[in-house]
Order: structure tokens, then C-alpha cells, then sequence
């Protein structure tokens, strides 16, 4: 009876544990900042870097507007926190400058123009590119890393399923191999590279929050901030291309993951909800155009 008694205990005392454990094992992937405890980045800038013009919109929106051109803005972002200046994708290429024939990464669907260089945009506030410490990049197509030689002494905060991604064999699809080789080049090979796993608390307090939303490549991020005043923000970078696809959970044909994609646009609309977020969509011109630019600034 005793010995039976022992057994029961022994079991139920183990499957507390195996649940403690699950408990913990769940809860160990997210960093996403408590709303009330957050703290608060300082400065948030947004810079201008480059906008395109595609050929067929219906590549970024299936079964809609099909071989209607549209333009897209890029768009990259600057955080002040403390001593810490931390750039949020470098955009196209600063030798695009002023090149009337434009830069790709897939010459027959898009072509790219730049008005401003990002270090003279920099300048503006008087940073130099050297005195950037972080640049997070949300994926590694063209025109959000078109310029990481800028900050060869900056870390680099990426996701490790990205990169471990360009670094895979090709596949199936000659623009997503295209944009892969693209992609290598254009990284190099970073001399600080952070490679992270799921959400990330930059700065440990919670201001600046790497958020994992795979699917429009397998390691894509997006990236919230909480500021004083404007309280949180979420940068989207391509987790979609256009407020109509946020809204209708529209997948680009490039995509790698269309689940991984609506599954990412969901877990974006929870965050909206959970930290009365704003959303800034990298490339929707319409909405870019309405924002702040540098030297303004969100605070
Ligand atoms: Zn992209």
C-alpha cells in the first residue's frame, strides 16, 4: 500500500515537473516587452532610402491588379537609445545615386532610384556612418541591405534561419536563387554579426524588440519600439507591401512561406492589439509619403 502510495506521488510529481518545464520551454522563445513596464527609446528617424517603380503590381498582389506599374517607397529607420545609434535596414545601394538608369535586384520586374545618400542623411543630424553601433536588418533582399559596407564596425543583428537561408542550396524559383546570390554579396561577411533566434530584446529593457515574422523569407523580422510619446510602433519590414494586403492577408507570389506569411500578418494584427500599436509599412509609398523625415523625428 505504502509502496503504491510512493509510486503515485513519484508520478504525479513528475508530471509536474514535465509541465513546469513545458511552461517554461514556452515561454523562453518570446521577449516581447511587458506594455506597462517598457521603457523608451529616445529617437526614432525615418530616412529615405530610395524608392522603385514595378511593372506588374499583381506579383505583390495575386489575382489583383494585374500589369498595372506601381510605385513602392524604401524606407529605412534610425533609433536613438542612450549612447546606442541602432539603423533599421540600409536601403538601395548609394551608388544608385543619381543614375537615371536605376539599380534591380530583378531587372524584368523592378527598378530602384535613390534622391539622397544615406550618409548624407546622416550628415543632417551630424552622424557619420562609423558612429552607427547596430544596424538590424529585417531580410536579406537587396533593397533593405544595399549598404551594410557602410558599417563594417557595427553589430549585426539578423535572424539565424536568414541566414542560414542565402547560405542554402537553390531552389525551385530562378528570382528567389537571384536574390539570394544578391543577398550574399551584399552582406559580405560582417566582422560583428549577432545571429538571434525568435523575438529579441535589443537593448534588455524592452524599448526596441526584434519581432520574428517568417514567410516573406524564411528569417524576416519586423521591428517594435516604444517611444515616450508616440508609445509603440511597429517598423513592418516586408511582413506586407501594402496596407490592402495587411487588410485582405495578401501574399506576394516571391514569398517563400505563404503560411509563415498570414501567419506572421496575424501575429503582427495581436501586437497592434496588445500594445495599441502604430504600423509603418516599408514600402507603401502612400503611407510613407504622410510620415516624418529627417531631420523630424518620432518621440
Ligand atoms: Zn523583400
Amino acid at each position: 500500500m505504502l509502496r503504491q502510495t510512493s509510486i503515485a506521488v513519484s508520478c504525479v510529481l513528475l508530471v509536474f515537473l514535465l509541465m513546469v518545464k513545458g511552461t517554461s520551454a514556452a515561454n523562453a522563445g518570446s521577449k516581447l516587452p511587458d506594455p506597462i513596464m517598457a521603457e523608451v527609446a529616445e529617437k526614432l528617424f525615418r530616412l529615405d532610402c530610395g524608392h522603385s517603380l514595378a511593372n506588374d503590381e499583381s506579383v505583390w498582389t495575386p489575382g489583383e491588379n494585374v500589369g498595372r506599374s506601381i510605385e513602392f517607397s524604401s524606407t529605412c529607420w534610425l533609433i536613438k537609445h542612450g549612447s546606442d545609434w541602432l539603423l533599421w535596414d540600409t536601403g538601395v545601394p548609394e551608388a544608385t545615386l543619381n543614375d537615371p538608369r536605376g539599380w534591380s535586384t530583378l531587372p524584368k520586374l523592378i527598378v530602384y532610384h535613390l534622391d539622397k545618400s544615406l550618409t548624407d542623411q546622416l550628415a543632417d543630424i551630424r552622424l557619420k556612418p562609423g558612429d552607427i553601433t547596430r544596424v538590424a536588418i529585417s531580410h536579406t533582399h537587396g533593397d533593405h541591405i544595399g549598404n551594410m559596407a557602410l558599417f563594417p564596425t557595427a553589430t549585426i543583428l539578423m535572424q539565424h534561419a536568414e541566414y542560414r537561408w542565402i547560405h542554402s542550396p537553390n531552389g525551385p524559383n530562378d528570382n528567389v536563387n537571384q536574390l539570394m546570390a544578391l543577398a550574399r554579396k551584399l552582406l559580405g561577411t560582417p566582422k560583428n554579426l549577432q545571429l538571434i533566434d525568435g523575438d529579441t530584446d535589443v537593448f534588455g529593457d524592452g524599448s526596441v524588440t526584434l519581432v520574428s515574422t517568417p514567410g516573406h523569407t524564411p528569417g524576416h523580422q519586423s521591428l517594435l519600439v516604444h517611444l515616450k510619446h508616440s508609445g509603440f510602433i511597429i517598423l513592418s519590414g516586408d511582413v506586407v507591401h501594402l496596407e490592402e494586403n495587411f487588410e485582405k492577408n495578401i501574399v506576394p507570389s516571391l514569398n517563400t512561406s505563404k503560411a509563415d506569411s498570414i501567419a506572421s500578418i496575424e501575429k503582427v494584427r495581436q501586437l497592434i492589439a496588445r500594445y495599441k500599436a502604430t504600423l509603418f509599412i516599408n514600402h507603401d509609398k502612400k503611407q510613407t509619403d504622410t510620415l516624418k523625415l529627417l531631420p523630424e523625428f518620432y518621440d
